[in-house]
């Protein structure tokens, strides 16, 4: 990779220390420091091993650091970026995983107006949250969309890009309204729906929860997944993109008033044709490698 000889990551959670791990395993000749603002979290990576030296102060951790990655949650960023700003190096790139761009963006470029901010988002993940629950696989084959505006510097882009790549992403530039309304339909919808439907099965009068649990099998349990993603995140990306959400939303409640309807009136080819529709998105997904191609997620049967 160009440029980067020292990174600081904010923030060691999932994303965090996954980025951590994957530069030391990709990138050994970058040296990094990392922070986190609990204290419990900070102990918890110094046990494990992570990053070159982990860093009490916000502000100490940005000595010398040519990238700094935030990756706390998307509500935390303006306060993240105020806590880093008086150590920044006047030539540091800022970037930062969050899921949501247009609102964090702002909230960067307001706390950070001296500097190169190039926000972006690995769309990588898992429902886990916490150091422990990083690998430094995480990226490899994802996505990364980097966000840049008219302000930001042609090579720090560049060297942004360099970078997800050399941790085995593939990136894509866009705007960030434009990853707001993709990311709304894509994750941030679906984690929606989720957290809905497995909350309306454990108030459901008429079926018990051990029964909900018991025959979770028949499709309940791959929304439970989605569902026990971390709280404070979601909390945040709902908050953050809050118009894309509700945009996409409208258009997936009368989309369900379609299905509604045919089932109601019975009209079987309206149901047919469109699950034959969806099928065929779940093969595309495996053909582009973003997903298995083993039935029932690869689970041992
Ligand atoms: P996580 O595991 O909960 O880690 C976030 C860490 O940031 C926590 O240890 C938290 O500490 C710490 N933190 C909070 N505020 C801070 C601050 N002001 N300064 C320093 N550290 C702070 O969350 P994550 O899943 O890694 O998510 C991090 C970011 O990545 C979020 O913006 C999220 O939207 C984005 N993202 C997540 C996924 C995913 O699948 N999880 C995928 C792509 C992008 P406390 O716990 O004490 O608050």
């Amino acid at each position: 990779m160009m440029g980067f000889e020292k990174v600081a990551i904010v923030g060691l959670g999932l994303i965090g220390s996954s980025l951590a791990r994957a530069i030391a395993e990709r990138l050994p000749g970058v040296t990094v420091t990392g922070h986190d603002a609990s204290a419990e979290v900070r102990g918890e990576a110094r046990a494990l091993g992570l990053c070159d030296t982990i860093v009490d102060d916000a502000a100490e951790a940005m000595a010398d650091a040519d990238l700094v990655i935030l990756a706390v949650p998307v509500g935390r960023m303006a306060d993240a970026a105020a806590a880093i700003a008086p150590g920044l190096k006047a030539d540091a790139i800022i970037s930062d995983v969050g899921s949501s761009k247009a609102s964090v963006a702002e909230a960067l470029a307001k706390a950070l107006p001296h500097h190169a901010v190039i926000p972006a988002h690995p769309v990588a993940g898992t429902e886990n949250s916490g150091p422990a629950a990083g690998f430094a696989s995480l990226f490899e084959g994802r996505w990364c969309i980097v966000t840049p505006d008219a302000r930001s510097p042609g090579e720090a882009v560049q060297a942004l890009t360099g970078f997800w790549e050399a941790l085995g992403a593939r990136v894509d530039v866009m705007d960030a309204a434009h990853h707001d309304m993709v990311l709304a339909v894509t994750s941030h919808l679906p984690h929606l729906i989720a957290y809905t439907i497995v909350g309306t099965a454990s108030e459901l009068e008429e079926v018990t929860e051990s029964e909900v649990i018991k025959y979770s099998a028949g499709g309940f349990r791959d929304f439970t997944r989605i569902a026990a993603s971390d709280p404070v995140m979601w909390r945040d990306v709902f908050l953050a993109n809050k118009d894309a959400v509700l945009a996409t939303l409208q258009r997936f409640n009368e989309d369900l008033t379609v299905l509604q309807q045919a089932i109601r009136r019975g009209d079987g080819a309206k149901l047919e044709d469109w699950f034959t529709r969806t099928r065929a998105i779940r093969r595309s997904i495996i053909e582009q490698g973003q997903d298995d191609a083993a039935p029932d997620f690869g689970r041992k049967h």
